[in-house]
């Protein structure tokens, strides 16, 4: 458990790190993940580099954005489950 989109706080996704995030990485594991489930990683200036490359060594596709703390809510494509549902919130 742990990262995942819901780990969106404005912090460093790197283990141990709780430097502020200012950069997003949006990667998804093609064995697992379905075309349309992408996660999302934040890092510092200092890990981000670390990050991408621990996906990218792995084959994952991986994009690196920039990331601003007031912008926490990324536009998700989830949006046709968000509004119809209300179940379980
Ligand atoms: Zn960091």
């Amino acid at each position: 458990m742990g990262l995942s989109s819901a780990a969106l706080e404005g912090g460093c996704s790197r283990a141990g790190c709780r430097e502020g995030a200012t950069w997003r990485i949006d990667w998804r594991n093609p064995k697992i993940h379905s075309e349309d489930r992408v996660k999302t990683w934040l890092a510092c200036d200092e890990h981000v580099e670390y990050l991408r490359d621990f996906l990218a060594s792995r084959s994952f596709p991986v994009r690196v954005a920039a990331f601003e703390a007031t912008d926490a809510a990324p536009a998700a494509p989830l949006g046709r489950d968000a509004r119809s549902g209300g179940e379980g919130a």
